[in-house]
């Protein structure tokens, strides 16, 4: 069973690798962007607490995060394990995650940081944006901020579990299944 953070900036490819690594590894896709935006949606009271968050590119809360990634984990239990994806973004979110699998007899195999350069991240977001509809994909200021709330916020997971031994960084630009095939040679050493 492999637990694995899939980590990286915004338009750092996580969604795109999370898809092939599924059909590869047969694990569990945990995307809390994509959990919020289902919520939005569906116009549930999470979603609600979420949106105004997410519109201006800032991090939702981490109880609010913590609680709905315990739920899915929860009524996930035969799951073959996880990708984390966009989560844990804190370090107050990485240390409950390690809780929560705790609780369950588990956790993380490892770390794997997808790293792009800045301005290629800003060209790929403004090229999703024209058709992923989101609003945070559109609008330079938000663009800017997801990637400094990135850096200041997030970027210190990536220490975290450094300090574990659990963290190793793969170059993100370039075809992807080059880059997939990265991944999965870190994957088939854990
Ligand atoms: P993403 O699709 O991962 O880029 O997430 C879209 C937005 O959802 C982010 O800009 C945040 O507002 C919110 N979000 C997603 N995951 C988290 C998280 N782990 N912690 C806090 N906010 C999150």
């Amino acid at each position: 069973m492999y637990n694995i953070v899939l980590f990286g900036p915004p338009g750092a490819g996580k969604g795109t690798q999370s898809e092939k690594l599924i059909a590869k590894y047969g694990l569990t896709h945990l995307s809390t962007g994509d959990l919020f935006r289902k919520h939005l949606g569906e116009g549930t009271e999470l979603g609600q607490l979420a949106k105004k968050y997410m519109n201006e590119g800032r991090l939702v809360p981490d109880e609010v995060v913590i609680g709905m990634v315990e739920d899915k984990i929860a009524e996930t239990k035969d799951s073959k394990g996880f990708i984390f994806d966009g989560f844990p973004r804190t370090t107050a979110q990485a240390e409950a995650l390690d809780a929560m699998l705790k609780s369950h007899q588990l956790q993380i195999s490892g770390m794997i940081a997808l790293d792009v350069p800045e301005d290629i991240l800003k060209e790929r977001i403004k090229e999703r944006g024209k058709t992923s509809g989101r609003v945070d994909d559109q609008d330079d200021e938000k663009i800017n901020t997801r990637i400094k709330v990135y850096l200041e916020e997030t970027l210190p997971v990536a220490d975290y579990y450094e300090k574990q031994g659990k963290f190793k960084s793969i170059y993100g630009v370039g075809e992807i299944d080059e880059i997939f095939g990265n991944i999965c040679a870190v994957i088939d050493q854990y």
